[in-house]
């Protein structure tokens, strides 16, 4: 019994800790195009405080020729919440969306892709989540960066690496996120 109580305990520390929040550096998610770049950071409109975004949306104006990679540099456990395609430019729900965990609740979302073979949960290091896109609330196929703490969005993680306009192909260091 005793021992059985231990091994319970170490199995949740493992599982429970995921380590002291460090900058880990975060690089473009449509690789290999050169088209790739920054369409919105902070707000909605570059430059106009017209509706706060705080994230980064990256994309080349196609749907569904494109992998959406992980963003994130170095071996992390992608959430894969995803089901669906979609590639008008009026938005639709639900979105598909791949997400990591971090510590002091520090998490890292990718949402829009369109659903395809590579669409699963798993640990890998940028490797493709699906079809850049636009599930959920988009106007057109894009990947939506987003960092947040205890549910609060952060922005100062791209700040002084990437403005609206800017390339973003996997060449390009988009930030970076504490995780
Ligand atoms: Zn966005």
């Amino acid at each position: 019994m005793k021992l059985r109580m231990l091994s319970s305990v170490v199995a949740f520390c493992v599982v429970s800790w995921a380590g002291a929040a460090a900058a880990v550096e975060a690089r473009g998610p449509i690789w290999d195009d050169v088209n790739a770049k920054v369409t919105h950071t902070t707000y909605y409109y570059c430059n106009s405080a017209n509706g706060f975004h705080g994230s980064l949306d990256i994309g080349n104006g196609t749907c569904s020729v494109w992998n959406m990679r992980g963003m994130l540099v170095g071996s992390f456990f992608w959430n894969v919440v995803s089901g669906y395609s979609n590639c008008l430019g009026t938005p639709q729900t639900p979105p598909n969306y791949a997400y990591v965990n971090g510590g002091s609740g520090y998490r890292f979302f990718q949402y829009h892709h369109n659903h395809n073979a590579s669409s699963a949960s798993k640990t890998c290091d940028r490797c493709a989540l699906g079809l850049v896109g636009a599930t959920g609330q988009a106007y057109g196929a894009h990947t939506h960066a987003q960092h947040n703490q205890n549910s609060t969005i952060l922005t100062a993680w791209y700040s002084g690496y990437v403005t609206c306009g800017s390339k973003s192909s996997g060449n390009h260091i988009m930030g970076r996120p504490a995780m």
